[in-house]
């Protein structure tokens, strides 16, 4: 059959190579997050192939497309085998760490519902609760959200970034509505690894269902050294899931992530099906319906040909870049290592313990790292419940390539230092106060689109009502200024009902038709 075309697909795709010049760079480590490159360019091929093959295949039917199940099933007995899973152990290949974290969390919520049930507790009666560390990653926020649980964060210390296990024992000390313990293996926003063997039993004395959010360094940490299995991984009898992402050391484009339950009732509390409708009888494993193979071949692929030998290569050049970096670091006049971190990711903080004028602000440093084309990822400070600051850092994730790259990178971090020692930290007062004099003296409680519009213009990250982008910089289509430090602290600063939805707008609004 022949097609009407109103432009030719060359050109298209010409357009396509255009936007993508405006992307930060998925390869060779200047991108010190969202992105993992083994620095293997045959893996990228291997993907590439793998996910051209499976282009046109449903993963909505593992009867219909065969070749799903066949790549399933032997990435999850890969990953079972990796994290010491037995036979009791079960798992499914979703679209990536978030989803595996709500399923989890929707697992965990119907056991607790059953559980409730059988004491007798009238259903809808009680919100049940979820106890994960202040680090915990987002995506479980996220889960609490949309399927109704309460998320209970429990402090960490500020210097080690962990939580204590004798918190989680007294929060689970005689309580009946906790659905799920959520620790990670590691956090990502300090690369620590939290008191998983202690808290898991506590949580399996308890009755309570525990997973171990190893999204993040799943995949790097059954080969990093030092690091002992036993200290979090499914032979912990008190593991109920795991999670670990494909797409993230897996070396797997974008859309793959492996979530593992212990025992096949448990997880069949994941699966959504329904013969309640006049179409085709569903059966659903994740929360999609109609899904691509292309992320599950491409993380098959990468797999089969990596092997366990495989990944204990690119782990091993993984922690000798991040061991190099973190020394790097812990010698640079004002700047400090969070914690001891088991993992890729280091968490750089202002070091309090020299003088004003040695100090160097995380924010202003990674802003500084990135006019050297290094860009680190700026985490904001964090007030926990029990009213101690984690403080602002910036975040690094290291992945094999770094250590190819490490000499320049080294040169960057330590010029960028020294080129912002003695720069205080944005202090957005002033900002602060003269947006609440925009709003008549203070800042509305909650933001329509509208009024989030006008913030946003305000404070120069949205084009003013002559069109002309006030702080806009690095092309037409970007939305964040060149400094990012000002925009954190004023994101720290703002009570989350207004910063909340001002995010949201200046997302939204990236989509839609001018
Ligand atoms: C990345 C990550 C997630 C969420 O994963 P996405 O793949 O971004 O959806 C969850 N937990 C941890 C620890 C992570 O690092």
């Amino acid at each position: 059959m022949s097609a009407h075309f109103e432009q030719t697909p060359a050109s298209v795709l010409a357009r396509l190579d255009a936007l993508r010049e405006g992307d930060a760079p998925t390869h060779g480590g200047r991108v010190l997050s969202y992105v993992y490159d083994s620095g293997v360019a045959e893996l990228d091929e291997l993907a590439a192939s793998a996910i051209r093959a499976v282009q046109p295949v449903n993963a909505l039917d593992p009867t219909t497309f065969t070749s799903v199940a066949a790549m399933e099933r032997e990435v999850i007995g890969f990953a079972r085998a990796v994290f010491h899973g037995d036979e009791q152990v079960v798992g499914t290949v979703t679209s990536g760490g978030t989803e595996s974290c709500l399923l989890t969390v929707k697992t965990a919520r119907e056991l607790w519902r059953a559980d409730a049930a059988r004491r007798g507790t009238p259903a809808g009666t009680v919100v049940p609760r979820i106890l994960a560390p202040s680090t915990v990653h987002a995506a479980f926020h996220k889960a609490a959200d949309y399927f109704g649980l309460r998320l209970e964060l429990v402090p960490v210390d500020p210097e080690s970034g962990r939580p204590l296990a004798a918190d989680f024992a007294a929060l689970l000390a005689g309580a009946d509505d906790v659905a799920l313990v959520v620790l990670s293996a590691p956090a990502y926003p300090h690369g620590v690894l939290d008191p998983i063997a202690e808290v898991s039993a506590l949580a399996a004395a308890a009755g309570v269902s525990c997973h171990v959010d190893a999204c993040f360094g799943g995949f790097v940490l059954p080969w990093w050294p030092g690091v002992d299995a036993a200290s979090w991984d499914l032979q912990l009898p008190g593991v109920t899931s795991l999670s670990a992402d494909l797409h993230k050391y897996g070396y797997a484009p974008k859309g793959a992530s492996v979530l593992l339950q212990r025992g096949r009732d448990r997880q069949r509390q994941q699966y959504f099906a329904t013969t309640g409708w006049p179409g085709y009888p569903v059966v659903n494993s994740t929360l999609l319906g109609s899904k691509s193979a292309a992320a599950l071949a491409a993380a098959w692929a990468i797999t089969q040909t990596l092997g366990a030998s495989g990944f204990a290569r690119l782990t091993e050049s993984c922690a000798r870049a991040t061991a190099a970096l973190a020394d790097t670091i812990t010698g640079i006049d004002g700047l400090r290592v969070v914690g001891h971190p088991t993992g890729p990711a280091i968490a750089v903080a202002v070091d309090e313990s020299v003088p004003a004028e040695r100090r160097v602000d995380p924010h202003h440093w990674a802003d500084q790292a990135r006019t050297h084309g290094w860009q680190l990822q700026l985490q904001p400070g964090f007030t926990q419940s029990d009213g101690t600051r984690l403080p602002p850092t910036a975040h690094l994730t290291v992945t094999p390539v770094t250590e190819s790259r490490l000499a320049e990178l080294t040169t960057a971090l330590v010029a960028a230092a020294d080129e912002v020692r003695g720069v205080p930290a944005v202090d957005v007062t002033p900002l602060l106060a003269s947006l609440g004099g925009a709003f008549g003296g203070a800042l509305p409680a909650a933001l329509d689109a509208a009024s989030a519009f006008a913030l946003l213009q305000a404070i120069g990250l949205a084009p003013d009502a002559e069109g002309s982008p006030e702080a806009g910089a690095g092309g037409a289509d970007a939305a964040l200024p060149e400094r990012l430090a000002p925009f954190l602290a004023l994101v720290e600063a703002l009570p989350p009902a207004v910063a909340e939805p001002l995010l949201t707008e200046l997302i939204a609004r990236l989509v839609e038709p001018a």
